[in-house]
């Protein structure tokens, strides 16, 4: 078995085993397969996988063009506004609204497109500013303008952890993204199912928390040759 099989598997083996333990039943594995090279998601869907997260346009763009028709994409970058298109053209879910503004836009462009991505609204938790997202104080107003939206799908919310977050901070910011999941979903009298936080240092913690989508890339793909 190559490197890559054999990380995806002790990944995904470890995602069970702490899923079972949490009693989180509704957990998957996003590959997120940014800068890697098209052979290994060739080798990844040729294993099973149908689901990649991508964070550039460009790179989105040629792979979703070079790889089969049946892949999920998952857009988990930053937006920018002039984007909108390239990404609807590509991906069917978006992990990465960030303001309202945007919501508007990604709606309009989809019903001119005719397609009804799935979308998720990310929220800038830690406060750090190098990381995306809205702040919870903004959420409840995009919440509102996501739910009304006639195109994209409005399914739940995203964030990012910092990266030397120790296990209680992780475990707290977790908590808040299902419960800011949770007081959205009343305030806009509709299910949100996704949670989709967690990524190779934090996955555990997230699942542990709720998280339905994890975004995985680095321990995926450690030690395999590009
Ligand atoms: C790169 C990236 C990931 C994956 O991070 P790893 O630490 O490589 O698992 C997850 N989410 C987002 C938004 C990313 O940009």
């Amino acid at each position: 078995m190559s490197r890559l099989i054999e990380n995806l598997e002790s990944v995904q083996s470890e995602i069970r085993r702490v899923a079972e333990i949490a009693g989180n039943t509704g957990v998957r594995l996003l590959v997120v397969s940014k800068t890697m090279p098209l052979k290994l998601l060739q080798e990844l869907y040729d294993y099973g996988i149908r689901e990649f997260g991508e964070n550039r346009i460009v790179e989105l763009e040629s792979k979703h063009s070079a790889m089969p028709d049946d892949v999920i994409w998952h857009f988990i970058g930053p937006v920018q506004s002039n984007k909108v298109r390239k990404i609807i053209k590509c991906a069917s879910v978006i992990h990465s609204i960030d303001s309202v503004d945007k919501l508007e836009r990604f709606d309009r462009i989809a019903g001119e497109e005719g397609v009804n991505p799935d979308i998720l609204l990310e929220v800038n938790i830690s406060g750090e500013a190098s990381k995306g997202g809205m702040t919870p104080a903004e959420l409840p107003e995009a919440a509102l303008a996501a739910a009304k939206c006639s195109h994209i799908n409005f399914q739940g919310l995203m964030t990012m952890a910092p990266l030397a977050a120790e296990h209680d901070e992780l475990i707290k910011i977790f908590n808040t993204l299902r419960e800011l999941r949770d007081n959205v979903s009343r305030l806009c009298g509709r299910e949100l199912p996704e949670l989709s936080m967690g990524m190779s240092g934090d996955f555990p913690e997230a699942i542990s928390c709720g998280a339905t989508i994890v975004r995985v890339g680095s321990r995926i793909f450690a030690g395999v040759e590009k």
